[in-house]
Formats: C-alpha cells, sequence, structure tokens
C-alpha cells in the first residue's frame, strides 16, 4: 500500500518548511510507504524557491508541481490527485492548521472498511462569525441537501481510497463535496475529529464570498447527484409541473368563452397560461437535449451506468 498526501499551497513560504518537518515527523512511523504531492498553486511570495528546496532535500518522499499560474484551491488539489500514485490519497493544506499528526489515525480508520474518513474541525480555530458559524450552516444545508451527513464538508483534511477519486473531475470550490459523490457512487463514509490550530503565517485567502459560491455549488452538487443519470425526470417534471395547470387553466378559460360568453382577454389568466405551456414544453425539451447529453458521456467514454465493489470469481480470471 502507498499513501499520498496531496497539499495545495498559495503563498505559504513560511509555512513549508514547517509543514515538510511535521509530515515527515508523522509520517516516520507510518506502515506505508509515502508521498507528499505538493502544488504550488501560482504563488508570488517566494513559496516556489522553498518548494525546489524541500524537493531537492528528500526527492524520494516530496514531489512538488508547478501550475502556470494561480487556478485555486480545488484545482489545485485535483492536480495532485493527478500527479499522485498512492492507493490511500489523504488531502491537507498548506499552512499546518491540519496537523500531519492525525494522518495515521485516519488511515487506521480507513483500514476498517471506510473508503471516505472525514476529518472533522471539531474545536476549530477560526473567525467565529466570519468563518466557523457560516461553515456551521452550510455543513448543515450540505448534509441536509446531499443526504451524507458530516459535520465538516469544509475541512481539507480528509483520507481517501484512489477508486473514489476516480471517474468525476473538480470544479469551483467543489473539492469539498467529494464526500458526496463518492457516496453517490456507493462509498462507506466515516468521520473523526482532528486536531486544528490557528494560523501562524501568512495569511487566510478566503472570506465570507466563499459560502456564497459554496451554495451556489450545492445547486450543481445536487443536480448532478440527483438528476445525472435522468435529467428528463427534472426538467421534464418541471414542464409537467407547468403545463398540466396552466391546460387545465386554459380549458376552464375556453369553455367560460363558449358558455359564458366572457371574453378571453378580461384577465391576465389567458396569456400566463399560454406562458406556462410554452415555458412547460421548452424544459421538457431541453431534458431531452439534457438525455443526449448525458448519453453521449457514458457511451462516449465508455462508462458503466453502475460502480463495481467487488466480484467473487470473476470471468477471464481479472480481479
Ligand atoms: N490555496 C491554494 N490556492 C488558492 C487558495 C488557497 O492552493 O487559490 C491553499 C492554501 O495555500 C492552503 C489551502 O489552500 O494550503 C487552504 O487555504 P486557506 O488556509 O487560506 O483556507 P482556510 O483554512 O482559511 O479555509
Ligand atoms: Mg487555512
Amino acid at each position: 500500500m502507498k499513501l499520498s498526501v496531496v497539499i495545495p499551497v498559495y503563498n505559504e513560504r513560511e509555512n513549508l518548511p514547517l509543514l515538510s518537518k511535521a509530515l515527515h515527523e508523522a509520517l516516520a512511523e507510518c506502515r506505508y510507504e509515502w508521498e507528499a504531492v505538493l502544488v504550488d498553486d501560482g504563488s508570488t511570495d517566494g513559496s516556489a524557491e522553498v518548494l525546489r528546496e524541500l524537493a531537492k532535500e528528500d526527492p524520494a518522499h516530496i514531489r512538488v508541481v508547478f501550475l502556470r499560474r494561480n487556478f485555486g484551491q480545488t484545482a489545485a488539489i485535483a492536480a495532485g490527485i493527478d500527479y499522485s500514485q498512492g492507493d490511500v490519497v489523504v488531502l491537507m493544506d498548506a499552512d499546518l492548521q491540519n496537523d500531519p499528526r492525525d494522518i495515521p489515525m485516519l488511515i487506521a480508520k480507513l483500514e476498517e472498511g471506510y473508503d471516505v474518513v472525514s476529518g472533522w474541525r471539531k474545536d476549530r480555530k477560526d473567525a467565529f462569525f466570519t468563518r466557523v458559524l457560516p461553515s456551521h450552516m452550510a455543513n448543515a444545508l450540505i448534509s441536509w441537501v446531499t443526504g451524507v451527513h458530516l459535520h465538516d464538508y469544509g475541512c481539507t483534511l480528509k483520507a481517501y481510497r484512489r477508486e473514489v477519486l476516480e471517474g468525476f473531475r473538480l470544479y469551483g470550490e467543489m473539492h469539498r463535496f467529494i464526500p458526496a459523490y463518492a457516496a453517490a457512487v456507493g462509498a462507506r463514509i466515516t468521520e473523526l475529529p482532528v486536531r486544528h490550530h490557528p494560523r501562524k503565517f501568512g495569511k487566510s485567502k478566503y472570506g465570507l464570498m466563499r459560502t456564497l459560491k459554496v451554495l451556489l455549488d450545492l445547486f450543481t452538487v445536487k443536480f448532478l447527484l440527483s438528476y445525472f443519470h435522468k435529467p428528463i425526470y427534472l426538467f421534464g417534471g418541471v414542464g409537467l409541473a407547468l403545463i398540466l395547470p396552466s391546460t387545465l387553466l386554459l380549458i376552464f378559460l375556453i369553455i367560460r368563452r363558449i358558455f359564458w360568453s366572457v371574453a378571453l382577454f378580461t384577465s391576465p389568466l389567458f396569456q400566463l397560461s399560454l406562458m406556462f405551456i410554452i415555458l412547460g414544453f421548452q424544459s421538457l425539451l431541453m431534458g431531452l437535449i439534457a438525455e443526449l447529453l448525458v448519453r453521449t458521456y457514458h457511451e462516449a467514454q465508455g462508462k458503466p451506468t453502475y460502480t463495481v465493489r467487488e466480484v467473487l470469481n470473476p470471468p477471464s480470471g481479472e480481479a
């Protein structure tokens, strides 16, 4: 078994030497062979030079990937995963707010038969009103919407089996939703409280704005999780919800016109019902286009619509 620790780095110059030291200490006793993949996300503070130094000191454990500009934490994480080789992937921040000493504990939990072990900053050391409180609310909302109940989606420190990271790409702020995606392909998920430290050097790259982005991402995630395979159920559902009542209304208006001679145009109801019927058909048709897209996705990439955990006595001796 091999462990990869994937760490996005953006302007963390002072933290990096301490991070490397903490990693080496924490993983010295680890039974796994390990590598750390540090991804420089276009730092401008000299982090790159420090990373070069670290890679030179310990080429056996430290791999560094330099991105051409700042792409954001999620993209940096995605790059790190792509350049890692471990069977187990642990994600963490470079700023020492996460503690590498928690990694062995996460892995031990993973070995109990889980596919994702989510870190939970039970005693979080960030500003309450701008960070901790919005995060609590976001976690409650994400848990409710995705049906995967975790206390701390935002904590980067989590351990994953490689299989659950394959098969989807990360966009926007979406690294935090990996557990929800993983659950959708049938991963076993649990969480463990982890340590959290205040930031000593450098500053946080985020504020309240991120909570908004996370909320918007949640729409996409919910859509992908619930309707990716059957978009017509969503578009068609909205379409029918518009068409059926409007059609009844239209019939009523026409009957009223014929038998009671009430002109169709006396109220805006006539235009409204026509508009909703048209919108409804639009939505249905968009659903059909979405269905075509899904088929292209699955068939062009040869992607099955299911995920297999294990096969006993597989055909032709494959594992
Ligand atoms: N980070 C990154 N690219 C960015 C912003 C942040 O790679 O554009 C890294 C950053 O260096 C750190 C991690 O993402 O390792 C988390 O960032 P930060 O500590 O600012 O977030 P917070 O802990 O305040 O949520
Ligand atoms: Mg931080």
